[in-house]
């Protein structure tokens, strides 16, 4: 499905790119997991979960930048291998259509609203936080580990 007033951010590559960089020097908080599901390990940069047998990097990404109120550094994964960046930006990632939470935050990065994907379409829950002329954009998030998946900008 095509989406119309919103589009998909993924993590941007230099992040992806930092972050595999730090693993490679041996950084503590950078730690190289081999997935042995195939469903646990969301990649952030090509919007794939990895599969068994694919490495990964878990590092700690600031979803929210510091000096706010909902300020958040958490656990993220991207693929250790270089992935391509997720491109379908105005198509929502078919990997994780469930088991996501939707939290949307105004321009000074508060939150102010949030809703649980629940038997119906992201998309639709998507346009529905941006009918609030408050929301300036939205968090696509893990529903069981709260980690942060993707960013929703208003197209
Ligand atoms: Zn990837």
């Amino acid at each position: 499905m095509k989406t119309s007033n919103f589009r998909i951010v993924p993590l941007a590559t230099e992040i992806a790119e930092a972050a595999r960089h730090a693993a490679a020097s041996g950084a503590s908080d950078h730690a190289i997991i081999t997935a042995d599901s195939p469903r646990g390990y969301p990649c952030r940069h090509c919007l794939r979960w990895a599969q068994p047998g694919e490495r990964v990097i878990l590092f700690p990404y600031a979803a929210i930048p510091h000096g706010h109120p909902y300020s958040e550094t958490g656990p993220i994964f991207v693929h250790a291998e270089p992935c391509e960046r997720y491109a379908a930006t105005h198509e929502f990632p078919a990997d994780f259509r469930g088991g996501r939470v939707f939290r949307a935050y105004n321009s000074s990065y508060n939150m102010v609203d949030a809703e649980v994907v629940n038997g119906t379409e992201p998309e639709a829950v998507i346009e529905k936080l941006l009918e609030n002329p408050e929301t300036a954009f939205v968090h696509a998030r893990s529903v069981t580990r709260g980690c942060y998946t993707f960013g929703i900008a208003r197209s």
